[in-house]
């Protein structure tokens, strides 16, 4: 009774750190934008896509119809294909090692088991790529705004080996300079 009690205290702990994240992102929820952090060391290269549902789907829950179970189907397999959504500069030899995708309305990821949320819901994607020479990766082209037409702009965080900087992608835009 102890340790089951004990195991419940845990999972809703799990919980409770990860509503954390989707209740942050929730103040900066406005369709049509998303945010973007791309990470740069020597051996490799993180990407963390957080966006509203709406920008993939135009729809914010769980897929009710055929139709809307063949695109929610569709938009995981684009964002599965992270080496073709986002090709790295060629000079820094990366591949893509690992995709994590998380949101509740489509039973993906950790937060398959959170609760729908009621009214607007987010997906969060992190890319991994593995690299030879991760430093040498002067850009990223982004197939986002191809892919998910409801996406108009993308804030973009970068972390690399030279610093950090904001920055900001507006479609059709596709390069995000990582060297000035
Ligand atoms: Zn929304």
């Amino acid at each position: 009774m102890r340790t089951s009690l004990h195991r419940r205290a845990v999972i809703l702990c799990a919980l409770a750190l990860h509503a954390a994240g989707p209740a942050i992102a929730a103040k900066a929820h406005q369709h049509g934008l998303a945010r973007l952090d791309i990470a740069v060391d020597a051996s490799r290269v993180s990407i963390v896509l957080d966006t509203p549902l709406d920008n993939l789907l135009g729809f914010e829950r769980a897929p009710r119809t055929d139709a809307e179970r063949q695109q929610a189907d569709a938009a995981v397999a684009l964002l599965r294909d992270g080496g073709r959504l986002f090709r790295i500069d060629p000079a820094a030899g990366c591949t893509l090692a690992k995709v994590e995708l998380a949101s509740a309305p489509l039973k993906l990821g950790e937060a398959a088991a959170a609760p729908a949320p009621e009214g607007h819901a987010d997906l969060e994607g992190r890319f991994d790529f593995d690299c030879t020479q991760g430093g040498r990766a002067a850009f990223v082209e982004v197939g986002l705004f191809e892919a998910f037409k409801r996406l108009q702009r993308l804030d973009l965080q970068l972390v690399t080996p030279r610093g950090q900087m904001k920055a900001a992608l507006q479609r059709p835009a596709s390069r995000v300079a990582l060297v000035r």
